[in-house]
């Protein structure tokens, strides 16, 4: 029998979680059944959609998650005993995967890292890495010459926005949120400029950096910071929103109109959500974003950094981190 360690979320979040709305739970691992198998992990993520997304299950539930592991025992042909998996078990040391498809994410063999390290298959080589791949390129549409902003550009997915729109020749301006991740978009990503939201006259910072104007904009964060982004945008500009991440503590069931509508409106600007699953259902795109992704990292075209945290114990510790703004790169804890 395997004994196995689990995060239980047993009371919804309030603002910023606390680390008594967790258990840290010990149970059996059970039989497996046919088409079963379990998994060691050995890294496992630390996402804003865990703050974002809890709300819509019910009290309590296995705080959910992408993590990477090795299978130890399996009843499945296709997931055989000493590979290596990309699974959605969340934050637990043991598991036995019985749902290939649970919450809309998906379980995969490591894909092929072509050497890299494996724990990018969290980041950049994984679901964070297709986010920006596919959120950039079909939703902005960028052109060489043009003027993009990221926001967030420090983290998993803004990171490897902002140096995407540099390898398709555009003008790339990063908010970010610590003087530390201005040093690092600039003086190691690439990126023509970055500001410290937290610090500059962002209107001010953005009209010196952008003195044409704004053609696409990747959102990751939404807020005030959003709203100044949109008043510099150009006619006819593409938005991607990716994420909102400054409203995530806020009570995710009262929506406000915002005051942004006037300037989709007078700017025609095009804005689209997007959810990362949409390239995976009906037809699995990942693969093709983590090939091309992969080659410009090889290339160094593209650096992809991890933020990584030892032990299951500390995991509480790297998602609030990570939700302070912590991280440069992908938030990780090594197990
Ligand atoms: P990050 O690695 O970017 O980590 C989160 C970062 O958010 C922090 O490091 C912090 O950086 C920043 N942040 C925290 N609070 C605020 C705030 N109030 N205002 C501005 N920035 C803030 O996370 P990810 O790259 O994984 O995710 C980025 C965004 O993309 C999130 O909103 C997430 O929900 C979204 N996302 C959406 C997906 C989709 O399918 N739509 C898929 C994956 C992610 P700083 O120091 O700069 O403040």
């Amino acid at each position: 029998m395997v004994k196995a360690r689990k995060y239980v979320v047993k009371r919804y979040f309030q603002g910023v979680p606390k680390k008594d709305d967790f258990e840290l739970v010990e149970y059996e691992l059970p039989q497996l059944k046919t088409g079963q198998f379990s998994v060691k992990a050995e890294f496992i993520s630390v996402d804003p959609y865990m703050r974002a997304y809890g709300y819509r299950r019910p009290i309590p539930y296995d705080q959910f998650g992408f993590q990477i592991g090795t299978i130890i025992e399996s009843k499945n042909p296709d997931f055989p005993v000493g590979c290596r998996v990309v699974n959605h078990q969340g934050w637990c040391d043991y598991s036995v995967v019985t749902d290939l498809t649970e919450n809309h994410s998906h379980v995969y063999l490591l894909p092929d890292l072509q050497g890299l390290p494996i724990e990018l298959a969290l980041g950049a080589l994984g679901m964070p890495g297709v986010t920006a791949y596919f959120g950039f390129l079909e939703i902005c549409k960028p052109k060489a010459g043009e003027t993009v902003v990221v926001s967030g550009a420090a983290g998993a997915v803004g990171s490897i926005v902002g140096q995407i729109a540099k390898i398709k020749g555009c003008r790339v301006i990063g908010f970010t949120g610590s003087d530390d991740k201005v040093q690092w978009l600039e003086k190691e990503l690439g990126f023509d400029k970055a500001i410290n939201y937290k610090t500059a006259d962002v209107n001010k910072a953005l009209k010196d950096a952008a003195p044409k104007g704004v053609d696409c904009y990747f959102d990751n964060v939404g807020g005030e910071l959003t709203a100044a982004i949109y008043k510099q945008m150009n006619l006819y500009g593409r938005v991607a929103l990716c994420g909102c991440i400054s409203s995530y503590n806020e009570d995710p069931t009262t929506y406000k109109t915002s005051s942004l509508l006037p300037l989709i409106l007078y700017k025609q600007l095009k804005v689209e959500g997007l959810i990362v699953s949409r390239w995976y259902e009906p037809e699995n795109r990942w693969p093709e974003a983590i090939a091309a992704l992969a080659q410009w990292i090889k290339q160094g075209n593209i650096k992809a950094r991890s933020h990584v945290t030892e032990g299951l114990d500390n995991l509480y510790d790297a998602f609030v981190g990570m939700l302070a703004g912590e991280n440069m790169g992908k938030a990780l804890v090594k197990v």
